[in-house]
């Protein structure tokens, strides 16, 4: 059994929880993280409870616009805390829980999640993706050790981050896809039991699309579970295989991008709907051959030159490019005969592939299920254009050392 948090609740009642919570355990000294935004839609009502109970409470509210998981802020975090044994109680969205995440588990501490969007698959977590030198890194650091979720914060959270949460969720229809095809073609480990449980969570999501769009609570609740059931399936697998793919290395490689060019960030969730949407079409594409024509394919088919991908990767990623070649060795460095191997195994597995295709909905539906709930379906919608769009398609693949629909696509040349 992997570490989970010892209570987890959504309801009506956070703040009340926390209290009883922090009662219960004893934890007397705490350090509440927030940003502006997050202390007014939730953090003020958690500090007062917990001072109102007689608590010791510190607290760090971060009054700068853009709020990034970066050296900068954990440092921020650690002076505040003051280096005493404290609880530290996250409430906020993603990236302030990532934060506190990282500087809890490296001062020793334990750390509470009180969310305030429904935005990402990540809070129960127990690495934090950290931008370190301008790389976003998994870090191993711990889990939270309880979620209190108070429903009508989510719900009222913005709707944009709503609608990322959800288009984080449907990204997992096209990993699940990719995860199966990284079993069948690539050896990766897998597990029924995980991808099975990660697509129920899906299926929920787009069972409640229209009152996620329509913010209403009980649909925000059922996301909310969502991201947390995927969430577990990660830390139950031991690695973010079931919930990330294709979708999100091409997610990962904008976030990069814009981080490298000093630009805004744009929520996770919204850049894996619309990579979500990407990835589909391909998926569209594979159901579209037949076994004559792959066969056909496969023998025109030329593994790409191991120089013309370094310059490929060179070209996309600038200064970051040896760590991202030293990634993908296993693909630069491939043999005539893995190559030949490889080529035999896709059309001896010509069904299992259809297969797995068949149950990735086709692109036009996932772009109308992102709309619904609120979310954009279009790399222009993100503020891309159509260079940065396919350079962040063609160029994501090569930051995971994992086989998806795009690295199929590239051996079939098409
Ligand atoms: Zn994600």
């Amino acid at each position: 059994m992997t570490y989970r948090p010892k209570a987890v609740t959504i309801d009506d009642r956070a703040v009340e929880h926390l209290v009883d919570f922090c009662r219960a355990n004893a934890l007397d000294k705490l350090f509440l993280v927030a940003d502006t935004n997050t202390y007014e839609a939730q953090g003020r009502a958690v500090a007062d409870a917990l001072r109102s109970a007689g608590f010791d409470l510190k607290q760090l509210v971060f009054t700068n616009e853009e709020v990034i998981a970066d050296a900068a802020h954990v440092f921020d975090v650690l002076i505040a805390a003051g280096g005493e044994p404290r609880t530290y109680v996250a409430v906020g969205s993603g990236t302030l829980t990532d934060i506190t995440r990282f500087a809890s588990h490296r001062s020793h501490s334990q750390f509470i999640s009180v969310p305030t969007a429904p935005s990402v698959d990540g809070f129960a977590s127990i690495g934090a993706p950290l931008i370190i030198h301008g790389v976003k890194i998994s870090v191993y650091c711990q889990a939270p050790y309880a979620i209190f979720a108070d429903i009508n914060t989510l719900a009222h959270a913005p709707q944009t981050m709503i609608a990322a949460g959800f288009g984080d969720m449907l990204g997992k229809l096209t990993s699940i896809a990719d995860w199966r095809l990284g079993r069948l073609l690539w050896n990766e480990p897998y597990d029924e039991a995980i991808a099975q449980r990660t697509l129920d969570a899906v299926q929920i999501c787009v069972d409640n699309v229209d009152g996620i769009g329509q913010d209403e609570p009980q649909a925000i609740s059922r996301l909310f579970d969502a991201l947390l059931e995927s969430g577990y399936c990660m830390l139950d697998f031991g690695e973010s295989r079931p919930a990330s793919g294709a979708e999100h290395h091409t997610s990962h490689y904008w976030e990069m991008k814009l981080l490298r060019e000093g630009r805004p960030a744009i929520l996770h969730g919204a850049k894996v709907g619309v990579a979500t949407v990407m990835v589909a079409a391909l998926y569209d594409q594979v159901r579209a051959l037949s076994r004559e024509e792959i066969s056909d394919l496969l023998e025109a088919a030329t593994w790409p030159a191991r120089d013309a991908e370094v310059a490929r990767i060179r070209a996309a990623y600038d200064e970051l490019a040896d760590g991202v070649i030293a990634d993908h060795k296993a693909f630069l460095d491939i043999t005539p005969e893995e190559v030949e191997a490889l080529k035999r195994r896709i059309l001896e597995n010509w069904d299992a592939i259809q297969a797995i295709a068949a149950q990735v909905p086709p692109a036009a539906t996932v772009a109308e299920l992102l709309q619904r709930a609120g979310g954009p379906a279009t790399a222009a919608e993100l503020g891309f254009d159509d260079a940065e769009r396919d350079l962040g398609f063609d160029s994501g693949h090569y930051l995971r050392n994992r086989f998806t629909v795009r690295k199929l696509v590239k051996v079939l040349g098409v």
